[in-house]
């Protein structure tokens, strides 16, 4: 008989945990969520007042600046968040101050992507004026539209 309630009893506990786990894992989702589209709405948008953000978020005001701080920690460790890197919060004006190095450093490496996957290097193709009668022409044509002259050689 007392082994049944002890046995029992290890399932409940189990069960227990198991739902405590589940809870806490859910919990750190909703988190994780919000924490994200704090961060979009920072790095995307550009919004940096605390009630701004608040207000696009739907996020109550404490419980923005808490998580902001949380992203300034994760940005430490997280390249996903590296505008936040060394940010801080300006509790006088409640705005989030960026490091201009970190802003700069993700914003010419988004420039360098789509630049670069715009028009990628091998394939550069670019309107060239005539030699001989100054025409500009189109990348695509091989010879001057006004006198027939052929393209120059890239250099
Ligand atoms: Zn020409």
């Amino acid at each position: 008989m007392g082994e049944t309630v002890s046995t029992v009893f290890s399932i409940l506990l189990l069960l227990l945990m198991f739902a405590i786990a589940i809870i806490w894992i859910m919990k750190e989702q909703k988190e994780s969520k919000k924490m994200n589209k704090i961060y979009s709405v920072i790095s995307i948008s550009r919004v940096t007042s605390v009630l701004d953000i608040s207000r696009t978020t739907g996020l109550a005001a404490t419980e923005t600046r808490e998580l902001i701080n949380k992203l300034i920690e994760k940005a430490k460790t997280n390249r996903d968040f590296r505008i936040m890197r060394n940010a801080y919060i300006d509790h006088q004006h409640d705005k989030v101050i960026l490091d201009p190095k970190a802003v700069n450093n993700v914003f010419d490496r988004a420039v360098d992507s789509i630049v670069g996957g715009l028009f990628p290097k091998k394939e550069k193709r670019l309107d060239w004026t005539c030699s001989y009668c100054q025409t500009l022409n189109r990348a695509r044509l091989y010879n001057c539209h006004n006198c027939g002259a052929g393209k120059p050689a890239p250099k």
